[in-house]
């Protein structure tokens, strides 16, 4: 009888697995960028809340910014992550550079965001570029 019982066993194994596997594809998809697909690194995410209150999740400055474009509701809340450590910090705290260095190929992101300023003003002097406004700061 252990034949018959192996079928059993090897089928709640199975449903087991296709329940992780949904599970783990629902995650995953969740933290892929809403802009061009990319995965999310820790480093360099940015969240946006809009009016709505619901939270979209980039790989990069750039990506939120051009999604952001197409949008019609403003942004109640813009967590980007500093440059230099990845350490979450609203975008109103952060002061932001436009510079040579590119983060990210595939959507060309060369804007940073600095806790500190004189992070901000650091990396300047040292790869070149210029200071510009909050890219999530609502008129
Ligand atoms: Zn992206």
């Amino acid at each position: 009888m252990r034949i018959g019982k192996w079928p059993a066993g090897y089928l709640s194994l199975m449903a087991i697995l296709a329940l992780a596997a949904g599970l783990a594809s629902r995650y995953l998809v969740g933290r892929r960028c809403e802009m061009d697909g990319q995965a999310l690194s820790p480093t360099l995410r940015v969240d946006l809340k809009l009016a709505d209150g619901v939270t979209h999740s980039f790989c990069s400055i750039e990506c939120a910014r051009r999604w952001l474009a197409a949008q019609k509701q403003p942004v109640k809340e813009a967590l980007v992550r500093d440059a230099l450590n990845g350490d979450p910090l609203d975008a109103y705290v952060a002061v932001f550079v436009e510079s040579p260095i590119v983060t990210n190929r595939a959507n060309g992101n060369h804007i940073h965001a600095f806790r500190a300023r004189t992070d901000a003003m650091d990396h300047i002097r040292r790869f070149g570029g210029h200071e510009i406004d909050d890219p999530f700061e609502t008129p």
